[in-house]
């Protein structure tokens, strides 16, 4: 069986600790490889060498950074195929969600490519006689950065793309359930020029995560994955002394107003919950429908269901493929399973074991779900959207604000005034209008509110420069000439 391994100081390491993970393929129910684990000594082997090449890499000039990320992207750009095909070999999500993912991804890299404009400091002069002052932006220096299974290549370019554009060295531990793509970015990473050990990849596990989060070494970490662990990454890390953007789970509501056009609302609604069989962060798993909506849009969301064609995400046919693994299957039939007997209603069953090894599940719409059922409380990711009815708007800000997670949200409306209430009071991170996943482009940064979100620092764009930099501020007099004298007096600015 084939042993997928990790990339220190510019090329492919094979593991030494002794211990693997399995990597399926999804849609056929198989293991397809195993993955190596490190122990926390090949982590710190691995930090040593990142930390050797941090400092030139730090020092370098902007250009030749920028040339560098340039060729980076045309390299993605030329191999989007690969890792496309990577993902939905080891993930399972359909060939264009996966080509879809590697777009956004290269969005970051495009972003990190205006560098020098990014990295302006600021200046102001004769702030006192003779006395000027101006900030500089330093890199950080080593950058951990730990990612979660559902976007193997999107969310490792979130953070690598600005980490390095800075002047640090990057560290990555991907998801060990589908850590194929990472190697195939480290190796294009190389390809592009960057110096040995700019970028590296442990795979790994809670082990290797543990290991990145004490090592003295590690100077900042951006996480992102399910919110317990983001907890336990922010807390550790910090105490550790180490900057840390943590991102969290989801619970992310769609609230549809009586104006709104029920039948855009409905492929929104249907496009969101069940694309990438809901294993998105940004996944609408809650419909809130303001009355006297809700029947007719349960009908229209119901209605599109049938068509969904649910398969192997290397076929063409496939709208959504399989879940990532057959625990993961379980436990998201789980809530479907149970939901009548906590008092919804089962609109449409997607639980039916399928015919077929892989880990598949059809679509699943509940309705009269309320809080308090384990179908609304938890982060199901998987297809499985839920429905809950209110009375008025206020009701359904209300119930989103009450929820301990605040990731994304999207209003449907043709009331602009509603609008502009909504997008006021609603504490949730990022806010679509008419627009179901509210993914900000790479010239805004990604970051959800409350439980979505441990630090205060949103991920990629100018947020993502700011936390891969320190600021300094440097005020200095060259005096003409020099005319000076001892005072004890502190400074003052005249
Ligand atoms: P996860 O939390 O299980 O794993 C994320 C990373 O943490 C992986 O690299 C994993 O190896 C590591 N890890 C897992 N358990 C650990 C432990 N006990 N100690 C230390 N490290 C550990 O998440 P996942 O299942 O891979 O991804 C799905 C979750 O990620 C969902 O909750 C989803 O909402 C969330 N997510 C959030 C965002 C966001 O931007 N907020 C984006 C994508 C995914």
């Amino acid at each position: 069986m084939k042993t997928i391994g990790h990339w220190i100081g510019g090329k492919a390491v094979v593991g030494a600790s002794g211990r693997v993970g399995p990597v399926f393929d999804p849609a056929r129910g198989v293991q397809a490889a195993e993955v190596a684990l490190a122990s926390a000594a090949e982590v710190d082997d691995a930090v040593k060498i990142a930390v050797d090449a941090a400092g030139a890499w730090g020092a370098s000039s902007l250009s030749k950074r920028v040339g560098m990320l340039f060729a980076l992207r045309e390299l993605i750009r030329a191999h989007r195929d690969d890792l496309a095909a990577a993902v939905t070999r080891e993930h399972g999500k359909v060939l264009v969600d996966a080509q879809g993912e590697v777009d956004r991804g290269l969005e970051c890299v495009e972003y990190a490519c205006g560098v020098p404009q990014l990295l302006k400091g600021t200046t102001s002069s004769e702030v006192s006689a003779g006395v000027d002052v101006r900030t500089i932006l330093q890199p950080v220096g080593v950058v951990a950065g730990i990612t979660p299974f559902n976007f193997p290549v999107m969310v490792p370019l979130w953070m690598l793309s600005n980490a390095v554009a800075c002047g640090n060295a990057f560290v990555l531990k991907p998801s060990e359930k589908d850590p194929s793509a990472s190697l195939i970015l480290a190796d294009l990473v190389q390809r592009a020029g960057f110096p040995d050990g700019v970028v590296t990849v442990v795979q790994g596990d809670g082990e290797a995560v543990d290991a990145l989060l004490t090592h003295p070494d590690i100077d900042a970490v951006s996480f992102v994955g399910s919110t317990a662990v983001a907890r336990h990454v922010y807390e550790t890390g910090t105490r550790h002394g180490k900057r840390v953007q943590a991102l969290g789970g989801a619970k992310n509501h769609m609230v549809v107003l009586p104006d709104a056009d029920i039948d855009a609302a409905a492929d929104a609604a249907v496009s969101a919950a069940y694309g990438s069989a809901g294993e998105r962060c940004m996944a609408i798993s809650v419909i809130v429908a303001v009355e006297p909506v809700a029947d007719t849009l349960v009908e229209a969301i119901a209605g599109r269901i049938p068509d969904i064609a649910v398969g192997p995400g290397d076929d063409e046919r496939s709208m959504m493929g399989p879940l990532v693994t057959a625990a993961h299957r379980d436990r998201v039939r789980s809530y479907v399973d149970g939901a009548a007997d906590e008092g919804a209603q089962v609109v449409t069953d997607g639980s039916a074991p399928p015919d077929s090894d892989g880990f598949f599940l059809g679509c699943s719409l509940l309705d009269r779900v309320t809080p308090g059922m384990r179908a609304y409380d938890d982060e199901i990711f998987g297809p499985v959207l839920s429905v809950v009815r209110v009375g008025t708007f206020d009701e359904a800000v209300a119930l989103v604000n009450a929820n301990p997670y605040g990731n994304g949200v999207a209003l449907f409306t043709r009331d602009g005034g509603a609008a502009r209430r909504f997008e006021r009071d609603i504490e949730v991170g990022m806010v679509g209008i008419n627009v179901p996943i509210p993914v900000p482009v790479a010239s805004y940064s990604f970051g959800g509110w409350k439980s979505s979100l441990f630090g205060d620092a949103p991920i990629y764009g100018p947020e993502g420069v700011r936390f891969y930099t320190r600021p300094k501020v440097i005020t200095s007099r060259w005096p003409e000439p020099l005319t000076g004298s001892v005072d004890l007096a502190f400074p003052t600015s005249s």
